[in-house]
C-alpha cells in the first residue's frame, strides 16, 4: 500500500455526518401545505421512506402521494424549492440544541484535512443548498468545498460519478475510482458506490439495520466514525 495515494473520500450527510432530527422532512411537509394545501408528508405515511433518496425522487413521491399533477409540480417547483429551504432554515435555527454532529465526526474530519493526499468532498441526496444549510450550524461547510448532490441528478449512482468528476476537476486531480471511498449509513450509500467502482464504508445510524446494511456488501463496516485509526484503515490511508 503506498500511503500518500490521493484517495477521494465521500461523505454522505443525514446519519453520517448530522442527525437533523428530522428537518428534511418537516421542510417538505411545511413545503407542500405552503404551495399545495396538502400534508403530502402525512398523506405518503411510511410509503416513502426518505432515508437515501435523493430530494428530487422524495419530491416525486411526495407529490404523488399527496395527488399533486405533475404539470403542478413542475409549474410551481420553484416556490416549492423557495418555501422548502426557508422551512428548512427556520427548522435547523429552531432545533439547533437536538440537531447534533455525529459521533467522531469533527476529529475525523481535522485528521484528513491535515493529510494532504486525502480530499473530502459530499455526496448527497440533499439539493446543494439544503445540505449547506444543514452542515452550516456546525461549521462543517469549510471541509467539503464540493461534491455531488440530489439537485445534480435524481439518481444517487450518477450524483457518486458527479461527486468524483467534480472533487477532480477542483482539486486538479486524477484519482482512479478503487481510490474513491464513499462513506454512508443506508444501502444507498453503498450501491451508489458500487455501481461506479468506488469502495464503501458502512456507518450504523438509526434508520437501517446492521444486517440491511451487510447485505449491500459494503467493503468495511464500522459502528460509528470515533476509532481514528480503524477508519483510517477502512480508508486505506
Ligand atoms: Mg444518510
Amino acid at each position: 500500500m503506498n500511503a500518500m495515494e490521493q484517495t477521494v473520500v465521500l461523505f454522505d450527510v443525514d446519519g453520517t455526518l448530522v442527525d437533523t432530527a428530522g428537518s428534511g422532512r418537516y421542510a417538505f411537509q411545511a413545503a407542500f401545505l405552503q404551495v399545495f394545501g396538502v400534508d403530502a408528508v402525512m398523506q405518503a405515511d411510511r410509503r416513502v421512506r426518505f432515508a437515501g433518496m435523493t430530494d428530487p425522487l422524495i419530491i416525486e413521491a411526495l407529490a404523488d402521494a399527496g395527488g399533486i399533477r405533475p404539470s403542478d409540480l413542475t409549474s410551481k417547483n420553484g416556490s416549492l424549492l423557495a418555501s422548502f429551504y426557508h422551512h428548512l432554515q427556520v427548522e435547523t435555527d429552531r432545533l439547533h440544541e437536538s440537531s447534533r454532529v455525529l459521533p467522531g465526526v469533527q476529529p475525523l474530519l481535522e485528521r484528513l484535512a491535515a493529510m494532504d493526499h486525502a480530499y473530502t468532498g459530499l455526496i448527497t441526496g440533499n439539493l446543494e443548498k439544503g445540505a449547506r444549510i444543514k452542515l452550516e450550524p456546525f461549521d462543517l461547510n469549510r471541509f467539503f468545498s464540493t461534491g455531488g448532490f440530489g439537485s445534480d441528478h435524481p439518481d444517487r449512482s450518477r450524483v457518486a460519478r458527479i461527486a468524483a468528476d467534480k472533487m477532480n476537476r477542483h482539486h486538479e486531480i486524477d484519482v482512479p475510482a478503487d481510490r474513491v471511498v464513499v462513506i454512508g449509513d443506508t444501502e444507498h450509500d453503498i450501491t451508489c458506490a458500487q455501481a461506479n467502482g468506488f469502495r464503501s464504508i458502512a456507518v450504523q445510524f438509526d434508520w437501517v439495520s446492521k444486517d440491511r446494511l451487510m447485505a449491500a456488501n459494503p467493503d468495511a463496516y464500522l459502528p460509528d466514525l470515533t476509532d481514528i485509526p480503524l477508519v483510517l484503515e477502512a480508508l486505506r490511508l
